[in-house]
């Protein structure tokens, strides 16, 4: 998939209006336009990968700064200490639906276990 193709590229790039709601010099973080719950965040990668299955060892510091951003989002949102789940799905059979890897930031209710 070229860049142009992708939704969460054209995000980045400023292509298509977001709920950005924080940025930094590897992701972008932007509200969910479905919400699963409150707090629906995902958080993306500037440079585009499509799956985990994608991911490489050059990958790593991407794939850190997502759960960084996570940690700062959940503080700033006042989810932090009630609790929230992060959830990446990786390819369809596990409902992925974007092909631009975006972790899930979930919280502001009550969440159940095991997940659908
Ligand atoms: P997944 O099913 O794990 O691939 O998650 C994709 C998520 O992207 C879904 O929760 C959608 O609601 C969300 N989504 C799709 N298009 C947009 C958009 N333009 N802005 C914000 N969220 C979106």
């Amino acid at each position: 998939m070229s860049q142009t193709d992708c939704l969460f590229c054209r995000i980045v790039a400023g292509d298509i209006p977001a709920d950005i709601i924080y940025e930094s010099d590897r992701v972008v973080a932007f509200r969910d336009i479905n919400p699963q719950a409150p707090t629906h965040v995902l958080i993306i990668p500037r440079a585009h990968v499509s799956t985990i299955n994608d991911m490489t060892e050059d990958h790593s510091p991407d794939f850190a700064a997502l759960f960084l951003a996570a940690r700062l989002i959940a503080q700033s949102e006042g989810i932090a200490d009630d609790g929230y789940r992060v959830v990446m799905n990786c390819n369809a059979g596990a409902g992925q639906s974007v092909f631009h890897v975006h972790l899930h930031l979930l919280g502001g209710r009550r969440m159940t276990w095991p997940p659908g």
